[in-house]
Protein backbone atom coordinates (compact mmCIF):
# COMPACT_ATOMS: atom_id res chain seq x y z
CA UNK A 1 0.00 0.00 0.00
CA UNK A 2 2.83 2.53 0.94
CA UNK A 3 4.43 1.98 -2.46
CA UNK A 4 1.25 2.79 -4.29
CA UNK A 5 0.81 5.59 -2.36
CA UNK A 6 4.29 7.17 -3.09
CA UNK A 7 3.83 6.01 -6.72
CA UNK A 8 0.85 8.51 -6.91
CA UNK A 9 2.71 10.97 -5.55
CA UNK A 10 5.51 11.11 -8.04
CA UNK A 11 2.80 11.10 -10.72
CA UNK A 12 1.10 14.39 -9.01
CA UNK A 13 4.35 15.78 -9.02
CA UNK A 14 4.60 15.13 -12.72
CA UNK A 15 1.82 16.18 -13.54
CA UNK A 16 2.08 19.43 -11.88
CA UNK A 17 5.38 19.87 -13.46
CA UNK A 18 3.77 19.13 -16.85
CA UNK A 19 1.01 21.30 -16.45
CA UNK A 20 3.41 24.18 -15.14
CA UNK A 21 5.53 23.88 -18.25
CA UNK A 22 2.49 23.94 -20.56
CA UNK A 23 1.78 27.42 -18.85
CA UNK A 24 4.93 29.01 -18.63
CA UNK A 25 6.39 28.07 -22.34
CA UNK A 26 3.67 29.67 -24.41
CA UNK A 27 3.75 32.46 -21.87
CA UNK A 28 7.70 32.87 -22.13
CA UNK A 29 7.36 32.57 -25.99
CA UNK A 30 3.87 33.90 -27.08
CA UNK A 31 2.41 37.51 -26.57
CA UNK A 32 -1.39 37.34 -24.96
CA UNK A 33 -4.49 39.04 -27.25
CA UNK A 34 -3.68 42.87 -26.07
CA UNK A 35 0.54 42.55 -25.80
CA UNK A 36 0.71 40.90 -29.88
CA UNK A 37 -1.59 44.26 -30.26
CA UNK A 38 0.45 46.61 -29.20
CA UNK A 39 3.58 44.56 -30.40
CA UNK A 40 1.91 43.45 -33.51
CA UNK A 41 3.79 40.06 -33.15
CA UNK A 42 2.69 36.83 -31.08
CA UNK A 43 5.98 35.59 -31.17
CA UNK A 44 7.71 37.22 -28.13
CA UNK A 45 11.26 39.15 -29.51
CA UNK A 46 14.47 37.48 -28.42
CA UNK A 47 15.78 40.47 -26.23
CA UNK A 48 12.60 40.49 -24.46
CA UNK A 49 12.53 36.77 -23.12
CA UNK A 50 14.83 37.56 -20.50
CA UNK A 51 12.82 39.55 -19.06
CA UNK A 52 9.52 37.55 -19.35
CA UNK A 53 11.44 34.37 -17.63
CA UNK A 54 10.89 35.26 -13.96
CA UNK A 55 7.30 36.00 -14.46
CA UNK A 56 6.47 32.82 -16.97
CA UNK A 57 8.12 30.90 -13.79
CA UNK A 58 5.97 32.19 -11.78
CA UNK A 59 2.86 31.45 -13.60
CA UNK A 60 4.04 28.00 -14.31
CA UNK A 61 4.52 27.35 -10.41
CA UNK A 62 1.33 28.94 -9.66
CA UNK A 63 -0.47 26.75 -12.40
CA UNK A 64 1.47 23.57 -11.33
CA UNK A 65 0.60 24.10 -7.65
CA UNK A 66 -2.87 24.76 -8.70
CA UNK A 67 -2.90 21.37 -10.47
CA UNK A 68 -0.85 19.11 -7.63
CA UNK A 69 -3.91 20.27 -5.13
CA UNK A 70 -6.93 19.65 -7.51
CA UNK A 71 -5.19 16.05 -8.15
CA UNK A 72 -5.03 16.13 -4.30
CA UNK A 73 -8.91 16.27 -3.98
CA UNK A 74 -9.53 14.52 -7.34
CA UNK A 75 -11.35 11.08 -5.93
CA UNK A 76 -9.20 7.48 -6.38
CA UNK A 77 -10.64 5.38 -8.83
CA UNK A 78 -10.39 1.69 -8.35
CA UNK A 79 -9.74 -0.28 -11.42
CA UNK A 80 -10.14 -4.12 -11.98
CA UNK A 81 -8.17 -6.68 -14.34
CA UNK A 82 -11.81 -8.52 -16.04
CA UNK A 83 -9.72 -11.79 -16.75
CA UNK A 84 -7.48 -12.13 -13.11
CA UNK A 85 -9.20 -9.46 -10.93
CA UNK A 86 -6.00 -7.83 -9.81
CA UNK A 87 -6.70 -4.60 -8.66
CA UNK A 88 -5.15 -1.15 -8.75
CA UNK A 89 -5.65 2.58 -8.44
CA UNK A 90 -6.26 3.73 -11.74
CA UNK A 91 -3.41 5.33 -13.79
CA UNK A 92 -4.34 5.00 -17.49
CA UNK A 93 -2.51 1.78 -17.92
CA UNK A 94 -5.91 -0.41 -19.23
CA UNK A 95 -3.83 -3.16 -20.01
CA UNK A 96 -3.13 -6.24 -17.44
CA UNK A 97 0.40 -8.41 -17.62
CA UNK A 98 -2.03 -11.25 -17.32
CA UNK A 99 -2.98 -10.10 -20.81
CA UNK A 100 -6.67 -8.83 -19.69
CA UNK A 101 -8.28 -5.41 -19.39
CA UNK A 102 -8.37 -3.32 -16.59
CA UNK A 103 -12.03 -1.84 -15.92
CA UNK A 104 -13.59 1.08 -13.38
CA UNK A 105 -14.32 -0.88 -10.33
CA UNK A 106 -18.10 0.80 -10.07
CA UNK A 107 -18.86 -0.27 -13.50
CA UNK A 108 -17.68 -3.74 -13.45
CA UNK A 109 -20.09 -6.30 -12.52
CA UNK A 110 -19.22 -9.48 -11.95
CA UNK A 111 -21.20 -12.51 -13.01
CA UNK A 112 -20.41 -16.28 -11.66
CA UNK A 113 -18.15 -18.54 -13.55
CA UNK A 114 -20.96 -21.21 -14.05
CA UNK A 115 -23.48 -18.41 -15.92
CA UNK A 116 -21.04 -17.91 -18.46
CA UNK A 117 -20.23 -21.51 -19.84
CA UNK A 118 -22.63 -22.73 -22.01
ZN1 LIG B 1 -5.19 -9.35 -15.28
Amino acid sequence: MEAVVRVKRSQRVRYAIVAGLITAVPYEFFFGGAQADKWHTYVVPGDQLLSRLPLAIIVGACFGLITFKVLLRSKREYWVCTKCEATKYADGVVECSCGGRFENLDEVKFIPENLLTK
